[in-house]
């Protein structure tokens, strides 16, 4: 088996795309960011990727578009950073095509192996956190939320906001959303962050290479690797 080992620094800005059919075709799995603007998205991208420039690049003038993609050293395993959701420069008109196009990304992207929400620990679960929670369920697709700027509320507060959100979560399969505290600052959070992408990836790796193994006839070749 060839090696699988993600190492998220590796991330480099690949492409824009602002609608399904610009997104790159040899994806094989993708983790796509969403967030309101302003919850910390581009923050928590950075600190995964130790990289304090590579989200600023979805907020360069001209990038502005609906999807940014970056590549990670594994082969066709890419993160995905959506639009800020709610940015007050970019006029209503603008948004309301976004949405249409993010609507598709999100439904028929076979390649999209998980969302991870970005929501300030603060205000979780606002109306468009709960668009995407819906989204996940109705969708089959595993969510994990990343409840960021922990740094800045006590342990109180941190307990009281992850059983508020728990608590509202619509009734769903075990394991289909999870949650997590974050500091993009202080970097707390971001190995339970790794393994949980790691998680959401693997099977679409693993697949891909399980059927590049199969010969002509179907039949797994025995002389690949294990
Ligand atoms: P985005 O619009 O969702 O991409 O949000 P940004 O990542 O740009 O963050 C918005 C603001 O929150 C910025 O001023 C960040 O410095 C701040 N911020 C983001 N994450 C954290 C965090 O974990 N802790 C603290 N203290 N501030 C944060």
């Amino acid at each position: 088996m060839s090696n699988l080992h993600i190492n998220f620094r590796s991330a480099q800005f690949l492409i824009s795309a602002s609608r399904l059919k610009q997104c790159p075709d040899d994806s094989l799995a993708e983790i796509a960011f969403a967030g309101r603007s302003n919850a910390g998205k581009s923050s928590a991208i950075n600190a995964l990727t130790r990289n304090p420039r590579l989200a600023r690049t979805s907020k360069t003038p001209g990038r502005t578009q609906l999807l940014n993609f970056f590549q990670l050293n594994v082969e066709g395993a890419r993160l995905v950073d959506l639009p800020g959701y709610g940015y007050a420069k970019v006029p209503l008109a603008m948004q309301r095509e976004w949405q249409k196009h993010l609507n598709e990304y999100l439904e028929k992207r076979q390649q999209l192996c998980g969302i991870v929400l970005v929501m300030d620990i603060r205000h979780p679960m606002r109306e468009f956190d709960r668009m995407i929670v819906d989204w996940c369920l109705a969708s089959d697709l595993p969510l994990h939320m990343l409840l960021t700027k922990a740094d800045k509320v006590n342990r109180n507060a941190t307990t009281n906001a992850l059983r508020e959100v728990r608590k509202g979560l619509p009734k769903h399969p075990e394991g289909q959303i999870t949650i997590q505290t974050f500091s993009s600052s202080k970097g707390t959070g971001l190995p339970e962050l790794e393994r949980q992408l790691v998680t959401l990836m693997k099977p679409h790796l693993l697949q891909e290479e399980f059927e590049e193994e199969l010969d002509v006839d179907g039949e797994v070749d025995s002389s690949a690797d294990s």
